[in-house]
């Protein structure tokens, strides 16, 4: 297998996009001429962080250019490192024309997506405690690209941007209001994804664009997002990334009494409880099985069936909310690995969510979409795969005026 491919091959100017997390590190390489036509050509990343690390970087046709694998543990930084010196080879200073970022908190005050100065870096530091097992991942490819390229334009795109503009009462938590001002109040994740779908939906389904949909991000982390008018105005994520839905590891909502019971009763520390809640439950912790839809769906094990249906239970007592607070529902949109891949899950969710207005078409939810709802369906359902990594080209190329330079 190749290290590097042949940047003679690549286009002349080209974006690079970075998702860093902690247990992998994925990266796309855009290029176009406009907003508009930008286009992924090469998808890779580094995967099994902690584990068998390995890298690889695939044309968009799926066509391996380039790969590495590591035979034993290495460190983050390490493999940071052996991915920006790919970059750095491959693609080159002259080519790169500016770096996205994916960046999980925004913090109080970055709500749109910002061009990264110190003064910014500063704060989205300073969020590190909003976010803390995502936030410093995000943010170290920000110090190594800078300090190959100090003169790289790079953009920070937040996960709690698009919900930023949500009503104050879905965005209050009943506490005293000086806490309220400090900042305890729910910002919500996952807002490039829903981004991406509120900006599909006026080609898809107008009606729903200029309406009321629900959209079901159900990967490992999963939440919901209701839109009207294209806005955000509810979500299930709230402070962090562990309220709402049951999740892979995380517990979703849950009576913050058991964490004063687990504090007072079960002794147990602060990092105990956060590694609890934030790693060993969710699908995980409710079978003892798998964090994995596609192992859980495969098992005869009742513990698995039963996490699978506090999974389904979790989603439509959640998409019950939602429509309320969006005063009804015109469609339902289904995305990201369960929600793109998982036509079962998608079936029962449907089932379960009849009184709605919701006729599922079980021939297209079986086909994968996408519309997957009856044609005289009151509610359309759809299944429309999601896209951050272009919603973080498309705002790089706005903001660094990376369009003057093609
Ligand atoms: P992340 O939040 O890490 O980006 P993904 O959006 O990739 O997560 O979703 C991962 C989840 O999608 C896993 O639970 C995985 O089992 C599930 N998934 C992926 N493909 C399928 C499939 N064909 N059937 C059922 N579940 C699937």
């Amino acid at each position: 297998m190749p290290d590097s491919i042949n940047p003679a091959a690549l286009p002349e100017k080209c974006l690079v996009v970075i998702n860093a997390g902690s247990s992998s590190i994925k990266f796309s390489l855009f290029a176009g001429a406009t907003c508009a036509a930008l286009t992924g050509f090469v998808h890779g990343g580094i995967e099994l962080i902690g584990s068998t690390p390995h890298f690889f970087a695939d044309s968009i046709n799926g066509q391996r250019l380039a790969g590495h694998r590591w035979q034993c543990a290495t460190s983050h930084d390490d493999l940071l490192g052996y991915l920006i010196a790919w970059i750095k080879d491959t693609v080159g200073p002259d080519r790169l024309m500016a770096a996205g970022h994916r960046v999980a908190h925004g913090g109080f005050s970055c709500t749109g997506p910002q061009r990264i100065t110190a003064d910014v870096l500063a704060q989205l530091q300073a969020a590190i405690p909003l976010a803390p097992l995502h936030q410093p991942h995000n943010l170290t490819p920000i110090a190594a690209l800078a300090a190959w390229h100090p003169d790289l334009p790079q953009v920070a795109c937040f996960d709690t941007g698009f919900h930023a503009g949500n009503p104050r009462i879905s965005r209050l938590y009943g506490l005293p209001a000086a806490l309220t001002d400090e900042g305890i109040r729910r910002f919500g994740f996952h807002g490039l994804s829903y981004e991406y779908i509120a900006g599909e939906l006026p080609r898809v389904d107008p009606r729903a664009a200029a309406g009321r949909t629900i959209v079901a991000h159900l990967g490992n982390g999963a939440s919901l997002c209701a839109l009207v008018n294209g806005t955000s105005v509810a979500t299930t994520m709230g402070f962090s990334a562990l309220d709402g839905l049951l999740m892979g590891t995380r517990c979703g909502a849950l009576d913050p009494g058991v964490v004063l019971y687990l504090l007072q009763e079960k002794k147990m520390c602060a990092g105990a409880i956060e590694a609890l809640l934030y790693q060993q439950s969710g699908l995980l912790g409710v079978s003892g099985i798998s964090n994995d839809m596609r192992c859980l769906l495969s098992s005869n094990d009742p513990a698995a069936r039963e996490a699978i249906d506090l999974f389904v239970y979790r989603a439509i007592r959640e998409i019950g909310s939602l429509a309320a607070a969006a005063g009804g529902l015109d469609a339902l949109v289904f995305t990201a690995g369960i929600g793109q891949h998982a036509p079962e899950i998608r079936a029962r969710i449907c089932a379960q969510s009849a009184w709605l207005g919701i006729r599922l078409d079980p021939v297209s939810n079986r086909a994968g979409g996408p519309c997957i709802s009856m044609p005289d369906s009151p509610v359309t359902v759809w299944v429309i795969p999601t896209n951050e990594e272009l919603m973080v080209a498309r705002h790089t190329f706005s903001l660094t005026g990376a369009r003057d330079q093609q």
